[in-house]
C-alpha cells in the first residue's frame, strides 16, 4: 500500500489506565484478532504479563482497517507499551517507530505522573497527539475535569479531546476513524538516498529455530526474503530468510516497504551480533540513523545462580534476554563462595523482580541476588575518583576524601488535599521540595530533590498509600551530591561474609546492621553450639545477636531404660561440641542460609 495510506502510532499512558484494553478494541473492530480468540489486554503475551496484568514489552501489531469515511483500506500499525517507569525505554525506543501516540488518560484517576512523563517523551520526538480519557463507563468518573486537564497539559482544545470506555468499546470506532484522519502517514526521507533501504532495528528476539528475528521501522526502501542485509553499526551482514508483519504474530510477506513496521527473520544465532537501534540497509556504506541513546542502569547488584554448575547457562539466558531488553546490564564477576556470577545493572527494582522471575520461567534457572544499590562516588586523597558499584569495591576510609551520591529529581502529583502527608513522607526520604505547581483545581506537583538510595527502597509503596492511590511519581537524575558512607560488614562467627555486606549511611548503619542481623536469626538453623552474629564497622560492633545452640537430643532413642548408656552417650556429646566448637572458627555458613538470605522468592 502507498504511504499515505499507512499510520503509525503508540499508546502511551500512566500504568493501568488502558492501553492493551483499549488496543483489543482495535484488534476487534479491524477483524485483526476474531472474537473468540480474543482474551482481555490479548497483546500481553508474556506468561509474566497476564500473570501480573502489567505490560512489560512493547507489542507491535498491524491491522487493516476500512474507513467508514472515504471506504479506502488502510494499514495501522498500533504499538502497545508498558506504563511502569522501569519499562520506560521500551516506550522511548517504539516513540521512534511511529509518527503518532495516543495518549491515555483514566477518567477516575486522572492525570498521573507517567502521563507527564510519557507525554514529554512524545513531544519530544515531534509526534502528533491524540488525548483521550478512558473509562468513562465507571460511576467515578470524573470526564470533563479530566478532558480539561489533559487539554491543557496537551494545550489543544477541549473539543478535541476524545473520551471513550475501552471496556465498552463506547466511542472506540470514532477515534478509530481519528486516527486516520488526524495523524500523518510516514514521510517521505527527501534525499537521494531514499530508494535504498533504511530500517530501524528497534526491538529484536531470540527463536530457537530461526536464529535472531528483528523488528525494523522502514523509513526508506524496501527488503524481502533473500536480500543481503547489512547493520551499518555493527558492520555486520546477512541473508534474509524471512520477512512479514506482526498480526500479532509472525505473518510472512513477500516484502516489507518504506514506511512500515514488520520484522526479518536474520539466520544469525548470536545474540551479541545484534544491537537494538541499530540501522539495517542494502547498502553498507549509507549513514546509520540515529539509533538510541544508551541507557544507563540506575542500580546494580550481583546474581549468582542457585546451582553453581549453571554459570555458562546464566550467560546463554542473559545474552538472549537482552534482545528483548537492551537495558539489561551484565558482566562476569567471582567475588564471594557462591562461585562465578555476574554483576547485574536494571532500571529500578521491578525491573530487577521482572528479570529474575524470566530466568526461572523462561530458562529454568534460579537466582541468589545480593541487595540491589545505587552508583557512589569516591573522592580519594590522591585525586583519583572512583565509582562504587558494590560494597566489594567500598575504599578504606583513610583513602577517602569525600563521598558523593547520587540525587534524583522528583516530579510527584497528587490531590492537594493529601499534601501535609506527602510532605512529612518527604522529608523521611530525606527529600527537599524544590517548587510546587498547581497542577488544576485539585491537583499539585511537587518537584523535589532526593538520594536516590532512599526512594527506591519503598517509596512508591508509601506515597500509594498515604494518598490512597492517587498519588504518582516520576524519577530523573539530577546530581551527585556530598554524603557520609561506611561500609557495613556482617560477621557470622567472628567471621566476616562479604555478600552480606552493605553500604550505608553512618547514622543509619546500626539500624540496618541490626535488620539484616535479625533476618540472618530467622533463616539461620540452629547448631550445636552458639553463633554470635555481628554487624559491624570499621571493627566496631553496632549490633549483635546469638543463634543459640541447639541440644540435640542424642539419648532420645533410648527412652527411659539404660542409665548408664545414656551416660556415656551424654559425655561423648559434650567431647563432640568441643571438637566441633574448635572448628566452627573455620566452618563456613551453612548454604541454606544464603538460599535464604538471597534468594528473592
Ligand atoms: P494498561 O496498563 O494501560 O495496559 O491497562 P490495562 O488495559 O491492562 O487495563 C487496566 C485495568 O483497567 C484492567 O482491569 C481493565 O479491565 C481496566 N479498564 C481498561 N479500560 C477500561 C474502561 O474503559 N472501563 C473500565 N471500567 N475498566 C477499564
Ligand atoms: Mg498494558
Amino acid at each position: 500500500m502507498e504511504r499515505k495510506f499507512i499510520r503509525n502510532f503508540c499508546i502511551i499512558s500512566h500504568i493501568d489506565h488502558g492501553k492493551s484494553t483499549l488496543a483489543d478494541r482495535f484488534l476487534e473492530l479491524t477483524n485483526t484478532v476474531s472474537k473468540e480468540k480474543l482474551r482481555p489486554q490479548y497483546l500481553d503475551s508474556m506468561n509474566l504479563e497476564r500473570e501480573k496484568g502489567i505490560t512489560i514489552k512493547m507489542h507491535p501489531v498491524r491491522m487493516i482497517y476500512e474507513s467508514k469515511k472515504d471506504n479506502q483500506k488502510y494499514i495501522l500499525n498500533l504499538i502497545d507499551t508498558p506504563g511502569h517507569t522501569d519499562f520506560s525505554y521500551e516506550v522511548s525506543r517504539s516513540l521512534a517507530a511511529v509518527e503518532g501516540a495516543i495518549l491515555l488518560v483514566d477518567a477516575t484517576q486522572g492525570i498521573q505522573a507517567q502521563t507527564i512523563f510519557n507525554f514529554e517523551m512524545a513531544k519530544k520526538q515531534n509526534l502528533k497527539i491524540i488525548g483521550v480519557v478512558n473509562k468513562i463507563d465507571l460511576k467515578e468518573a470524573n470526564v470533563s475535569q479530566t478532558k480539561k486537564d489533559l487539554a491543557k497539559l496537551l494545550d489543544q482544545k477541549e473539543d478535541e479531546i476524545f473520551q471513550i470506555s475501552a471496556k465498552t468499546g463506547q466511542n472506540v470506532d470514532i477515534l478509530l476513524e481519528a486516527i486516520i484522519e488526524k495523524l500523518p502517514p510516514p514521510q517521505k526521507i527527501e534525499n537521494k538516498e531514499t530508494e535504498k533501504l533504511k530500517a530501524l532495528l528497534f526491538d529484536s528476539k531470540y527463536d530457537p529455530f530461526f536464529g535472531i528475528i528483528i523488528f525494523v521501522r522502514i523509513f526508506s526502501g524496501r527488503v524481502k526474503t533473500g536480500d543481503i542485509i547489512y547493520f551499518l553499526n555493527k558492520k555486520i551482514s546477512s541473508q534474509v530468510k524471512e520477512v512479514g508483519y506482526f498480526t500479532p504474530d509472525l505473518k510472512a510477506n513477500l516484502e516489507i516497504k518504506e514506511g512500515e513496521i514488520g520484522y526479518i527473520k536474520t539466520g544469525i544465532k548470536d545474540p551479541q551480533a545484534i544491537r537494538i537501534g541499530d540501522t539495517i540497509s542494502n547498502d553498507e556504506n549509507l549513514k546509520p540513523l540515529e539509533g538510541y541513546r544508551q541507557i544507563e542502569p540506575v542500580l546494580y547488584l550481583s546474581f549468582y545462580p542457585k546451582n553453581p554448575d549453571a554459570f555458562l547457562a546464566l550467560k546463554n539466558a542473559f545474552l538472549k534476554l537482552k534482545l528483548q531488553d537492551p537495558s539489561l546490564f551484565f558482566e562476569s564477576e567471582k567475588k564471594y563462595s557462591l562461585g562465578q556470577g555476574f554483576k547485574v545493572g536494571f532500571l529500578g527494582l521491578l525491573h530487577t523482580e521482572i528479570t529474575i522471575r524470566r530466568l526461572k520461567e523462561e530458562f529454568n534457572l534460579e537466582i541468589l541476588a545480593t541487595q540491589p544499590q545505587v552508583v557512589f562516588l569516591a573522592k580519594l586523597k590522591n585525586k583519583k575518583e572512583i565509582k562504587i558499584f558494590s560494597p566489594q569495591e567500598f575504599p578504606h576510609e583513610g583513602e577517602v576524601e569525600e563521598f558523593l551520591e547520587p540525587y534524583y529529581e522528583l516530579e510527584i502529583l497528587i490531590p492537594d488535599k493529601y499534601y501535609d502527608e506527602v510532605f512529612k513522607l518527604l522529608r523521611n526520604f530525606k527529600a527537599t521540595i524544590k517548587d510546587i505547581i498547581f497542577f488544576s483545581s485539585e491537583k499539585i506537583i511537587l518537584k523535589a530533590i532526593a538520594p536516590l538510595k532512599e526512594i527506591i527502597c519503598d517509596f512508591y509503596e508509601n506515597l500509594k498509600n498515604i494518598t490512597q492511590g492517587y498519588g504518582s511519581f516520576s524519577l530523573k537524575f539530577s546530581h551527585y551530591q556530598k554524603t557520609d558512607l561506611v561500609k557495613l560488614e556482617i560477621k557470622i562467627a567472628g567471621k566476616t561474609e562479604e555478600i552480606f555486606s552493605k553500604i550505608a549511611d553512618r547514622e543509619k548503619a546500626a539500624l540496618e546492621g541490626r535488620k539484616i542481623i535479625l533476618k540472618l536469626k530467622d533463616v539461620f538453623p540452629a547448631q550445636q553450639f552458639a553463633v554470635p552474629l555481628q554487624a559491624v564497622v570499621s571493627n566496631k560492633v553496632l549490633a549483635r545477636e546469638d543463634i543459640p545452640a541447639k541440644r540435640k537430643d542424642v539419648t532420645a532413642p533410648l527412652y527411659g531404660g539404660d542409665f548408664t548408656r545414656k551416660r556415656k552417650l551424654l559425655e561423648k556429646q559434650k567431647e563432640g561440641k568441643k571438637k566441633l566448637k574448635e572448628k566452627s572458627q573455620i566452618s563456613s555458613v551453612p548454604s541454606e542460609v544464603f538460599l535464604k538470605m538471597l534468594s528473592s522468592n
